[in-house]
């Protein structure tokens, strides 16, 4: 059984079904790689093992009664991002140390209602603010296919122990690139849907025009399966929106049971310069490149397209991001939630130490930042602009999808880097130039595996589409990976066994 952890899920769903395993073998198998691998990586902030073993023999209790959920058994986990009932909730922040949530974000609830297991909660950069877990309060997270370098973030736990064989699935959330930028990192496919297509309810909030639950996988299909469950309108979530209920896995095998020898025949694919610009490492410029011949060759149309020049969409997101962090965290002042300080002298004196002390350094920088650009006398310069740019940025995504059905792009400008590089913020920044436009307009994008570097680090193609097209990236990227294998390379952590 030593092989269980390299299964798909759409494996695991049929063999589960033909009783090849049951949900408790595939459980315990997934637990034991936990216990003995994530000290090497420090995936996982929470462990739920002794409830998943309970679900787990529940689920095959009532497989046994005939019921036919197919995701009943089949174990993931959880970015700390969401609310989990009775279960720590941290975000990655020492703010949250002993939260224990009194009710379960809503797609936690779906997500177990389909029948799944979660094995915990993933480690994450704290209020999900980085692009390399080093934020976490609870430690850095290591990348399974070379420990010394970062996982990406701010869903690196998520990313890391798919990569290691720790769960076949995991959510994670983006709010510029946190689920793509994690997944190029780590070898994986991770899919940021439409804005709006899954409840925030329950996901604790960084910039709530931004942010928006996924899925993170091996593979396009896994992320649609784990997608599946989550989508959909909530009462809940004010910015929640009613729209046709998509069956992303159902539209995968339609796809592929019409796809022949040149299935992205009518495929036009959008290409900016601006994707390619200054600060892309050589290796991921080739890497995509050739991805996107292999696209061509399979009879896709590569079409020239703008969009807006990174530089301004960069600095358009980190005056927007942490102008709405600065206020979802005022919230965290050590009477209505979060961390208190000990002995206050007054009330100035516990919110000030409560908040110093409860958030790290970067979530400080960014509610300082945000608190400026909200300010009352420069409102107007930062605040205001920034939207107005937005608008503009949203126009030139539009204008290019006039002439193309997807835009591609490298997911970040580098492989995962090194932990020790230790990066000051503004080049942290830097490396999420090409997923934040995403998220400023509210588009779907995913990430997909297209290669190694000569250092045997992944590399990760982006695919940006309309509103609502989620369908057609996962199936674009699964008609792709059935004619590639870089979504089948395994990394070190994955390959042992124990
Ligand atoms: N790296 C980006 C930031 O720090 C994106 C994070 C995210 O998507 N949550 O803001």
């Amino acid at each position: 059984m030593s092989e269980l952890h390299l299964l798909s899920t759409q494996q695991l769903v049929t063999g589960l079904q033909d009783k090849q395993f049951s949900s408790l073998e595939l459980t315990e198998h997934f637990i034991k790689r936990i216990d003995a691998l994530d000290s090497k990586i420090n995936s996982f902030i929470t462990h739920t093992s002794d409830t998943a073993r309970a679900q787990a023999q529940a689920a095959d209790e009532m497989r046994a009664q005939g019921d036919q959920r197919p995701l009943l058994g089949v174990p993931m986990a959880h970015k700390d991002i969401f609310c989990t009932q009775g279960v720590l909730t941290t975000c990655g922040s020492k703010m949250l140390h002993n939260f224990v949530s009194p009710y379960d974000a809503t797609i936690v609830t779906n997500i177990a209602k389909a029948g799944m297991i979660s094995l915990g909660k993933l480690n994450m950069d704290e209020f999900a603010m980085g692009s390399d877990n080093s934020s976490s309060y609870y430690g850095t997270v290591q990348n399974p296919w070379n420990l010394e370098r970062v996982p990406g973030g701010s869903s690196g736990g998520s990313a890391s122990a798919i990569a290691a064989g720790f769960v076949p699935v995991a959510t994670g959330s983006d709010t510029g690139g946190s689920i793509r930028q994690p997944a190029s990192f780590c070898g994986l496919t991770g899919i940021k849907p439409t804005y709006g297509r899954v409840s925030r309810f329950g996901m604790i909030a960084y910039a709530s025009s931004l942010d928006q639950a996924g899925s993170l996988g091996r593979s396009a299909k896994d992320c649609a399966y784990l997608l599946q469950p989550m989508v959909g309108h909530d009462p809940r979530d004010a910015t929640s929106i009613k729209h046709d209920m998509p069956d992303y896995v159902q539209d995968i095998n339609d796809a592929e049971a019409q796809a022949g020898d040149k299935p992205f025949a009518g495929l036009r694919i959008g290409v900016a310069k601006e994707y390619f610009g200054a600060g892309l490492d050589a290796e991921v410029d080739k890497l995509t490149r050739a991805a996107l011949q292999k696209y061509e060759e399979l009879g896709a149309t590569i079409v020239e397209v703008n969009i807006t020049d990174p530089e301004i969409t960069l600095a358009t997101y980190y005056m927007l991001a942490p102008a709405e962090a600065s206020s979802n965290l005022s919230r965290f002042d050590g009477v209505r939630f979060g961390y208190r300080c000990e002995n206050p002298k007054d009330l100035i004196d516990l919110y000030t130490r409560s908040r110093s002390e409860g958030f790290g350094p970067e979530v400080q920088r960014r509610i300082l930042m945000g608190t400026y650009a909200l300010s009352a006398g420069y409102f107007d310069a930062y605040y205001i602009k920034a939207q107005k740019v937005r608008r503009l940025i949203i126009k030139d995504f539009d204008d290019a999808f006039a002439n193309c059905d997807v835009i591609a792009s490298p997911t970040a400008p580098t492989a995962a880097y090194k932990l020790s590089e230790n990066l000051d913020p503004a080049t942290m920044y830097l490396g999420d130039v090409y997923t934040i436009g995403v998220n400023l307009a509210g588009l779907p994008a995913l990430s997909q595996p297209v290669g190694l570097t000569s250092e045997g680090l992944p590399v990760g193609l982006q695919l940006i589409g309309q509103h609502w097209q989620e369908s057609q990236l996962l199936t674009t990227a699964h008609l792709f990976q059935q004619h590639t294998d870089h979504h089948l390379q395994h990394s070190a952590i994955a390959k042992e066994t124990v």
